[in-house]
């Protein structure tokens, strides 16, 4: 199939050493050999063997020197849109990249829609989908992870193993099909106990694809994370040395933080979006009731709560508010102001809870061996404690933000809470992408009306359908099955030249 011929900038705007003017299709070689000349004044562009480079001079149509240039030549089917391609290095002023681009469209090309290069190693078989969204992430990562996940999955990780899967389920297909087709040949006596253990197996893989897609978000864009507690209690001074900086306004009047705070904070490898919200508490003041209500809605969304109480004050009806708000929530408890003398411990903090739900709840201390991870500092004798129930599963740590103490214990504990203290460049294959999420999910919901089917020995061609879907919804990972108006949706958000 004849396809037009594409051009686009592929660097950025800006003033830079140089610019890259990409020219993709049938045409391609002989629509730059209209205005590139090598030192001789020669148009020897389609002489060049492919996947060479060539140094010269793009020049008008009045035949006058626009740039010196460095041309490569690269035709198909090797090259990224597997058409032939050839990509002019100029010098990278912005004025200069656009001349040589409005040059190249006089000459016959058109310019490219976001992500159309992509877009046609994608159409022309060179690259599956999701590998043709992990180039989209790979320029937008912003942190190491982003990055890693977004180059394993180029490399195909998640390709492969949507494959295999796809693959045991098309053999299940395959082999329910001929059995009902030629049943005198193929039996389907004990095939059931057979696809019964598949499915599981399939299953089991799907649930680790779907853990990995929350794991992945958060590593990816942060763990959503909210402060909690009473004014004054300490909350912008922990969000101040956790963001190593002056970023909170910290004062001595209560409810100073009238609206919330956003601070992408770093812990090592893992990124915290911290929220730091107005203290909850019942208050006449309508901007703080804003605030207030703002930090419900945003605690019953975030990942982590970090619920931050000032042990020199004893606990009253609001934190008793916080603490139903917390119930089967990821929190951790700061008991701070720890340097102060102490009116308020774990122990008061468990009785509050005692008292306000009917489950039993216990206290655990953690002891340094068998605490989770190796969050402990070797050097001290901070640990911290647990409350234990069927509705609360909350970590209490002494902290001091003024003196700076337990800070070090809590950030261990976050990375141990969330990532089970393993380094995160494992060989998990991580999902990081919403639309990968919900194919494998629906390819989840597809084989748990197999497995329905076969509990209530539902005729075979039942569990077949369900079989087809579950496959047909991980194509969609891979660009199977997918249409027009999807990819098209896809590489609309790419950027320019990609
Ligand atoms: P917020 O209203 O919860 O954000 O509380 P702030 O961070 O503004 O702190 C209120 C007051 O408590 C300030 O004067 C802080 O210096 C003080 N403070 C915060 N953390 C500690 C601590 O760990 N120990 C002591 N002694 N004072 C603290």
């Amino acid at each position: 199939m004849k396809s037009d011929t594409i051009t686009a900038i592929a660097t950025a705007m800006s003033d830079s050493g140089i610019g890259i003017v990409r020219v993709s299709g049938d045409e391609a070689i002989s629509i730059v050999d209209k205005i590139y000349q090598n030192v001789h004044h020669e148009k020897v562009l389609k002489q060049y063997k492919s996947h060479t480079i060539h140094y010269g001079f793009i020049v008008d149509e009045e035949g006058a020197l626009v740039d010196e240039v460095m041309v490569s030549v690269m035709k198909a089917p090797r090259s990224y849109t597997t058409e032939d391609t050839v990509e002019i290095n100029c010098h990278g002023g912005v004025l200069i990249v656009q001349k040589i681009l409005s040059l190249v469209m006089k000459a016959g090309a058109r310019i490219a829609e976001p992500g159309e290069f992509t877009k046609r190693a994608f159409l022309n078989g060179r690259i599956d989908l999701s590998k043709a969204e992990a180039v989209m992430d790979m320029i937008h990562a912003k942190n190491e992870f982003a990055l890693q996940t977004s180059i394993k999955q180029l490399k195909g990780s998640l390709s492969d193993k949507i494959k295999i899967l796809r693959e045991e389920i098309l053999y299940e297909i395959a082999y329910i099909e001929s059995a009902l087709d030629d049943p005198e040949h193929i039996s389907l006596e004990g095939y059931y106990e057979r696809l019964l253990d598949k499915s599981e197996h399939i299953l089991k893989e799907l649930n680790r694809l779907l853990d990995s897609a929350d794991d992945g978000r958060m590593l990816k864009e942060g763990i959503h994370t909210v402060i909690v507690g009473k004014p004054n209690v300490g909350k912008s001074s922990l969000l101040n040395v956790l963001a190593g900086k002056e970023r909170a306004i910290v004062t001595d009047v209560a409810g100073t933080t009238r609206d919330t705070l956003e601070e992408t904070i770093s812990l090592g490898n893992i990124t915290l979006n911290i929220i730091d919200t107005a203290g909850i508490r019942n208050t006449e003041d309508i901007v703080e009731k804003i605030g207030v209500e703002k930090a419900r809605k945003i605690s019953e969304e975030a990942d982590l709560i970090l619920y931050v109480i000032d042990v020199s004050e004893p606990l009253d009806e609001s934190d008793q508010d916080i603490i139903k708000m917390i119930a089967g929530k990821n929190t951790i408890i700061l008991l701070n102001k720890s340097d102060l003398k102490e009116i308020v411990n774990e122990q008061s903090v468990l009785d509050v809870m005692s008292s306000i739900t009917s489950n039993h709840l216990s206290l655990v201390q953690e002891e340094k061996e068998q605490s989770i991870g190796m969050c402990l500092d070797e050097k001290s004798d901070l640990t911290y404690q647990r409350i234990e129930g069927i509705e609360y599963s909350i970590y209490l740590i002494k902290t001091s933000t003024k003196e700076e103490y337990g800070i070090d214990l809590l950030t261990s504990l976050i990375k141990d809470m969330f990532f089970h203290g393993q380094l995160i460049y494992n060989d998990e294959v991580y999902i990081t992408n919403i639309r990968h999420k919900e194919a494998v999910y629906d390819a989840k919901k597809s084989m748990l009306e197999v497995h329905k089917s076969l509990d209530m020995n539902m005729p075979e061609d039942f569990y077949a359908i369900d079989l087809m879907s579950a496959y047909a919804s991980l194509g969609l990972i891979i660009g199977e099955e997918v249409g027009d108006d999807l990819v098209n949706e896809i590489f609309s958000k790419f950027c320019m030249g990609k």
